[in-house]
């Protein structure tokens, strides 16, 4: 009996893989940096559905049940503090703060104009004396 379901749940299986690979395929890579962790986390659900179901058709050991299934709920809660810490890391939901348009000192002449490329005390031109960044 066990064997016989466990038949039709693989030939479901590969019937499935089957008729939905197709349509996947084409769809472009997610450039999401979480791409990867969605994919370890989705990975982690369907060993965990997999695992209860084993449990449940009585492969499984009960000590075999919860140690396996410790083992994916700790990766599990890695993958989405990797995800949490990605989350806050990024600087998606704040733009980052403009800088203020500062006038540029030392580098023209408040009395005569005069452009220069390197902060200057003295204006090279008049010689008064310049505002210098400090
Ligand atoms: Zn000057």
């Amino acid at each position: 009996m066990i064997i016989a379901l466990t038949c039709l749940v693989a030939i479901a299986v590969i019937a499935f893989i089957l008729t939905v690979r197709p349509n996947d395929l084409p769809e472009p890579e997610p450039v999401s940096p979480f791409a990867h962790l969605d994919e370890r986390k989705a990975a982690i659900y369907e060993n965990l559905r997999d695992l209860q179901f084993e449990y449940r058709l009585g492969k499984l050991s009960d000590a075999d049940y919860q140690s396996t299934k410790r083992d994916l709920q700790k990766e599990l809660a890695g993958v989405m503090a990797e995800i949490d810490k990605l989350r806050n890391g990024l600087p998606v939901a704040e733009p980052p703060k403009q800088k203020p348009a500062k006038k540029p000192v030392g580098l023209v002449c408040d009395s005569c104009g005069a452009k220069f490329e390197k902060e200057l005390k003295f204006c090279g031109e008049c010689g008064k004396p310049m505002q210098v960044a400090k």
